[in-house]
């Protein structure tokens, strides 16, 4: 079968890293996590003071900084999943905390940001053989990829997601204040100005309110089998 390109777009928490990760596991894909990348950047800069008080990113001061931040990823055998570096340091628990969550959705709005990590994303993808998974995918940093899909769930349910997964991690927050963070996301990342949260024309829609996880890995997993086999 050949080696295809598959875009996993849509909204926070709302299991698209989930499945992306089981179906490049089992079709032996190499798998991205573009949110993880921004949430790096977002991290380093809220350990070198480059947001205002306000909670605006200090652009000018930021743009001198991004020659330092180096994001790489190395598969983790025990999980079984790719974990995050930021400047050759493990910080794959960090950047989920609530405090990421907050302040990136302001950084992944900077345009050079998106730019920087745009770069890196389709060097990464270059030989196809890849799953990628973020809000941009399938309409900026692959637009020709073969499989395309667009997630989506209700807020609530996405909340409560997220919920369980800091509650599993041993990093609880109150369920409101992450609801009101999905919101607050939702709203940015659909309002940019430079590639907004966007379902691509040629992308599947995925509604997986009511889906199990081993429902949405079958739907995936029969998704790209159609396409792989495609002349
Ligand atoms: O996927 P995750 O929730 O970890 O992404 C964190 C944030 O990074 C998103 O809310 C969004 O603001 C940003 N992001 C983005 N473009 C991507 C991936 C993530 O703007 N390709």
């Amino acid at each position: 079968m050949k080696k295809i390109t598959i875009a996993i777009d849509g909204y926070s928490s709302c299991g698209k890293s989930t499945m992306a990760k089981d179906l490049a596991r089992r079709i032996g894909y190499v798998y991205v996590d573009t949110g993880a990348m921004y949430r790096a950047v977002t991290l380093y800069a809220l350990r070198n003071g480059l947001f205002a008080e306000d909670g605006s990113v200090l652009t000018e001061q930021l743009e001198k900084h991004m020659g330092n931040i180096n994001i790489t990823f190395q598969f983790n055998p025990e999980t079984q999943k790719p974990d995050t570096y930021l400047n050759g340091e493990l910080v794959e628990k960090e950047i989920r905390s609530l405090e990421v969550s907050n302040h990136v959705s302001p950084i992944a709005a900077v345009p050079f940001v998106r730019t920087a990590m745009v770069a890196q994303q389709q060097a990464m993808g270059q030989e196809g053989g890849i799953v990628m998974d973020g809000r941009d995918i399938g309409t900026t940093v692959f637009p020709q990829a073969e499989l395309k899909i667009f997630v989506t769930a209700s807020a609530e349910v996405r909340a409560q997601r997220r919920y369980d997964e800091l509650v599993s991690k041993g990093m609880p927050e109150p369920y409101e204040d992450i609801l009101k963070n999905v919101e607050e996301r939702d709203y940015i990342d659909t309002h940019r100005e430079v590639s907004p949260l966007r379902q691509a024309d040629d992308a599947l829609l995925l509604d997986n309110s009511h889906m199990t996880i081993p429902e949405q890995n079958e739907w995936v997993m029969a998704r790209y089998l159609e396409r792989a086999s495609e002349d």
